[in-house]
């Protein structure tokens, strides 16, 4: 299947096809004619499936026909070209990094159409962003808190908003924004359609989309645990003491030359980058402690490949976007096993082989037993080779 036979006009398609994609993911072959329908959508994906373009394509779709319609015949006069940019879509994602890599997306996805796109996020100075609307801009990207802190001032109106996303949705709960959700919804009009995407559906999720989404379409492209079936995962039993000494093997026999590693804290991710550097292994962290500034810094060095190893927390990490990550690293198992989907969904994106290791203690043996209850499968412990 072609990405034209689902209907996206001929720039959006340039722009796809710019982009290197030839086939649309499951996610998107899925989402892309409800949204054009204008049907609500209530969509269970999490980062790595094409989840993003799987609502941008159809929006900026609906955008350019919205567009085609006002300038063909009913429009007075000869100047529609020059009209004033109206915001009609918010996106609303729960981290500053999601934000900005979504309205890159969105930005590459209609590099051929005259429809803008704008980010705002906490954390960096908001006058640009001021002037940034106040330009004019059809798309806004946005995480909750500073978009608040601009329709208190007046700065960003709200009143036209026809199609909202709510990106990450879980993430957002679970860092605390329902309030800042709930009163973003306040401002927007009543007739418009939703978009909610989330990895996991928990009551919370169910019960903010009890008053949000009209008749829903409940699009589940790929199973939670899907990740779980295409990932090469691994499990090696090792004390905690062990683990540095066990992971500087595997980075180093495996010459895994861009890995990312989870640490339950930052503290711990903290301490392993520097235990790392100190065996000469490049290795940045990142995690909510980190400046604006660091963070973007640790990911362009992981990007540039200067950087080999990416040590980052659960929360820091979504909405990464990096792309095809072979190697994902489990320094520690995670407290919820679903955040352990979430990890090894980093990597084999998009199609490519993935590989997940996990350095399991006895104590996290408790852990391990959840995990596999929720992926349904057994991990068997990997034997390591005598050196
Ligand atoms: P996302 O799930 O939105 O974070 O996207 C994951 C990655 O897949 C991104 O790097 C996208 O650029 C890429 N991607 C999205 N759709 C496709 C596609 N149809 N074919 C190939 N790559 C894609």
């Amino acid at each position: 299947m072609q990405f034209q036979s689902l209907g996206l006009a001929e720039p959006i398609c340039r722009a796809i096809k710019k982009e290197g994609y030839t086939v649309p993911t499951e996610i998107q072959k899925a989402a892309i004619p409800v949204i054009l329908s204008g049907r609500d959508v209530l969509a269970a994906a999490q980062t790595g499936t094409g989840k993003t373009a799987s609502f941008a394509l159809p929006i900026l779709e609906n955008l350019l026909a919205r567009r085609q319609d006002s300038e063909s015949g009913n429009a007075p006069h000869k100047n529609a070209g020059h009209r004033k940019r109206e915001l009609r879509v918010l996106i609303l994602t729960p981290t500053r990094e999601l934000a900005a890599q979504v309205n890159e997306s969105v930005r590459a996805y209609g590099q051929f159409t005259k429809i803008h796109s704008t980010v705002v996020f906490g954390g960096v100075s908001i006058q640009p962003q001021i002037q940034a609307l106040k330009n004019g801009t059809d798309i806004l990207v946005a995480t909750p808190g500073r978009l608040l802190d601009l329709a208190d001032q007046k700065k960003v109106d709200l009143s036209r908003i026809d199609t909202l996303v709510l990106d990450e949705a879980d993430r957002m709960l679970d860092m605390g924004f329902i309030r800042d959700i709930r009163r973003v919804l306040a401002l927007l009009p009543r007739k418009r359609q939703n978009l909610l995407f989330s990895a996991t559906f928990s009551q919370a999720i169910l019960k903010l989309t009890e008053g949000l989404l009209h008749k829903p379409e409940r699009i589940q492209a790929t199973p939670n645990s899907s990740a779980a079936v295409t990932v090469d995962q691994k499990v090696y039993t090792v004390e905690k003491d062990g683990k540095v000494g066990l992971l500087k093997r595997l980075i180093n026999d495996g010459d895994w030359q861009q890995v990312l590693v989870f640490t339950r804290t930052k503290h711990g991710a903290n301490r392993l980058t520097q235990k790392l550097e100190q065996s000469g292994i490049s290795a940045a962290a990142i995690h909510g402690n980190k400046s604006q500034g660091a963070r973007t810094k640790a990911l362009a060095g992981f990007k540039d490949r200067q950087v080999r190893v990416l040590v980052a927390t659960d929360i820091a990490a979504r909405g990464l976007d990096i792309e095809q990550l072979p190697q994902v690293v489990n320094f520690d198992l995670p407290n919820v096993p679903e955040d352990y989907v979430h990890r090894i969904g980093r990597t084999g994106r998009a199609g490519s082989p993935g590989h997940a290791a996990s350095l399991v203690s006895r104590e996290e043996m408790p852990l391990l037993k959840n995990i596999e209850k929720v992926i349904k499968k057994r991990l068997q412990p990997t034997a390591l080779t005598a050196r």
